[in-house]
């Protein structure tokens, strides 16, 4: 923008922001270091001139004034586990962290509603939920270590997608600040509510574009009764645990849980953790079902594998088999594979892309290994390659999303688009669709403070 201050003009008015948030404001060295940099292996370029870790509303507000006034550009950060580089810091910017804004407000069993600042980490709100019976739908297999307001704004989903929907779903109400420091409120505490425009779902999935979460109110769910059984069923090719999955979901059977991880993954997370899974030819499925009918559910949900192909069923009352998969992406990362996609295609061609995924695994000599939540048609491959090898892996990768597109699929199922995927966005989005999410951007964010040039 061309009336944006120097950088020196910045660093000299960060004394007004000192005298505003005083010890909230970080300008050592270490500190920009230690939250400069998201889970993605999208390096951030240069250094930050501060951290904000915000403790309220009205420090997030006075940041963003100052940020907005100045044309210095702002980084919204969670806990940086986010995998599309939406949270890396700009060079000459200010990074705004949300991760001290942890406090639960409330959790009101009458409503099933949660009022929480945007720092909770998820598990933690999930645990709190459960000491009134209740719990939080979505589970990324981050929600030890993520945050509720990174899992907003990349409309996080998880393991319980399948039975629950992702983030978006659970998300009665907001309090956001806008880029220019004011404060808004969107959705409300009712089941239903059909006032103007939906800004409560602009807002979800935004990645730090629109406006910072402050304040949600979280719909919660009544803890199943009975214990939940988790079944595990191993196949010697990915199109037959491809075609039980279609067949599952489309069936009568309502897993909470059905994931995938086919053989180079599994070989991964059981050198990472042993945990005693036997290494299948092709993939394994493992899931869960809940309520007073787990077992016979998981029992029914077993002879639907064993129908389409599985060679060994299991159940099982222990979670070791979804602990497994929680692990896959720590396991993958330890081994070096950090190069992976995040596709989605309709349940009914998932067959169709582990056909596919197979082909162009070969014909581009590279291993890959899959992990996918699976009941949502939401794959991730990794591919194996040297430092110095990376085009070569983004082009099989490239592959891979143009196959799911070609299968009427999504570039990005739950990460986000952040800054690694944004030249995958005209694969998927016309021209219309571009400019009106590019006028949103403009009508909440003229001066381009929040996290610009990300996420379209
Ligand atoms: C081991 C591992 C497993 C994962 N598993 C899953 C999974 O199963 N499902 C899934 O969806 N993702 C998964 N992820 C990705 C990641 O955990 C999610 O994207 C998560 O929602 C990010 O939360 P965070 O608090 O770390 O956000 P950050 O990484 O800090 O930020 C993510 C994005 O949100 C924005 N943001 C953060 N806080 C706010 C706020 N208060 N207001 C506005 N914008 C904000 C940031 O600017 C950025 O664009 C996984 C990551 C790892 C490392």
């Amino acid at each position: 923008m061309d009336d944006r201050h120097t950088p020196e003009d910045a660093q000299a008015s960060l004394q007004t922001l000192r005298e505003q948030l005083g010890d909230r404001l970080l300008t050592d060295a270490r500190d920009i270091s230690a939250y400069a940099h998201d889970s993605s292996r999208d390096e951030p370029r240069g250094a930050a001139l501060a951290v904000v870790e915000a403790r309220d509303t009205a420090d997030v507000s006075a940041a963003l004034a100052w940020a907005n006034e100045r044309g210095v550009r702002v980084s919204v950060r969670g806990a940086g586990t986010g995998l599309a580089g939406g949270a890396n810091a700009y060079d000459g910017g200010l990074i705004l962290s949300l991760a001290r804004m942890n406090r639960i407000i409330d959790i009101n069993a009458d409503d099933r509603l949660a009022v929480v600042q945007p720092g909770v980490i998820t598990a933690e709100l999930d645990a709190e939920a459960r000491l009134q019976g209740l719990f939080y739908p979505p589970d990324p297999a981050s929600a030890r270590s993520c945050t509720i307001g990174g899992n907003i704004a990349t409309n996080a989903g998880g393991l319980r997608c399948v039975a629950h929907g992702v983030t978006r779903d659970a998300v009665a109400a907001l309090e956001v600040v806008l880029a220019d420091g004011r404060v808004m409120r969107t959705g409300s505490r009712t089941r239903k509510d059909v006032v103007g425009y939906d800004l409560t779902s602009l807002i979800v999935g935004s990645e730090g574009t629109l406006g910072v979460v402050t304040e949600a109110t979280l719909r919660l769910k009544p803890v199943p009764e009975g214990t939940a059984c988790s079944f595990r069923a191993s196949f010697d090719d990915l199109e037959s645990a491809g075609r039980a999955v279609t067949a599952i979901v489309g069936g009568l059977h309502s897993p909470e849980i059905l994931e995938l991880m086919d053989a180079a993954s599994v070989e991964i997370i059981e050198a990472y953790r042993p945990s005693g899974i036997t290494v299948p030819k092709g993939a394994i499925l493992v899931g869960q079902t809940v309520g007073p009918a787990a077992a016979a559910e998981a029992a029914a949900i077993a002879e639907v594998c064993t129908a389409h192909g599985a060679t060994e069923t299991e159940l099982s009352d222990s979670d070791a088999l979804i602990e497994a998969r929680r692990l896959s992406n720590p396991a993958l990362t330890a081994r070096g594979l950090k190069i992976s996609c995040d596709v989605g295609v309709p349940v009914a061609r998932l067959a169709e892309i582990f056909h596919g995924i197979t082909e162009i695994s070969r014909r581009h000599d590279r291993l890959v290994s899959t992990v996918a939540h699976a009941g949502d048609g939401n794959l991730h491959c990794t591919v194996d390659c040297a430092d110095d090898d990376e085009i070569a892996a983004d082009a099989l990768l490239d592959d891979v999303t143009k196959l799911a597109l070609s299968l009427g699929g999504t570039i990005t199922g739950e990460h986000g688009i952040g800054s690694v995927k944004r030249h995958e966005l005209s694969w998927q989005l016309d021209e219309v669709a571009r400019a009106t999410q590019v006028a949103i951007k403009l009508a909440l964010d003229p001066r381009g403070t929040l996290t610009p040039g990300r996420a379209i």
